[in-house]
């Protein structure tokens, strides 16, 4: 089960990843890489961590990584925008308030400037597909949340975009990496079984939600 999830990142092999979350406990898989930086800011925000009485959501996503010490990372940049963020968003429990806002307005329509609160849980998917391909590439976001507008004039130019799509709620993210193929990236996101995915190799991109397990596309 290790070796067919650590065989994500390296070796392309066709593991479908559906069958449940691996168990991956095993000491030793998963370290933040001294190499990786943390950005000033994110440490300020993880040592100033105020806490969340009640964490917003629970996520199954990083029953993945336990053992990966006590934080979670998420590093992206919008080729839209021109943002980038690199940082630690949630400590020993608890989501870090700050950081979940600086996320929501990364994260926001970026053709309207709207924020919405973005659901935890997929920032969490995103974070530990992220940390199982073992790359120190950012994520490139290329869509986020969608206000109604958006998606509406979205689905005028293309049939992949649904009517009631995740992206309307804050639960859905379009993300590419230049180092990761889209079947290395979607099975990486497969195996957290932790929501949808959706590969879109025409367009180099893959789409991770928190809603119900399941995946399409090619
Ligand atoms: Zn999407």
């Amino acid at each position: 089960m290790c070796n067919k999830v650590w065989a994500l990142g390296v070796s392309g092999t066709k593991a479908a990843g559906t069958g449940g979350a691996p168990k991956l406990e095993q000491a030793g898989f998963m370290t933040i890489p001294s190499s990786l930086t943390v950005s000033r800011r994110g440490l300020l925000g993880a040592f100033a961590a105020v806490t969340v009485a009640a964490a917003p959501t629970y996520s199954n996503a990083f029953g993945l990584l336990r053992g990966a010490g006590d934080v979670r990372r998420i590093k992206m940049y919008s080729g839209r925008t021109g943002e980038s963020m690199d940082t630690i968003y949630w400590v020993e429990g608890e989501y870090i308030p700050e950081v979940l806002k600086e996320i929501n307005h990364f994260m926001r329509d970026w053709r309207t400037n709207e924020v919405k609160s973005m659901d935890a849980r997929t920032v969490d998917i995103m974070a530990a597909a992220h940390s199982l391909m073992d790359v120190s590439e950012p994520y490139m976001l290329l869509s986020g949340y969608r206000c109604p507008k958006t998606n509406a004039m979205l689905r005028g130019k293309s049939s992949g975009v649904a009517r009631n799509s995740l992206h309307l709620k804050g639960q859905a993210a379009d993300l590419r990496l230049k180092s990761r193929s889209v079947g290395q990236m979607a099975r990486a996101a497969e195996a957290c079984a932790a929501g949808g995915v959706g590969r879109y190799s025409r367009s180099d991109f893959v789409h991770m939600d928190c809603g119900p397990v399941r995946h399409w596309g090619g």
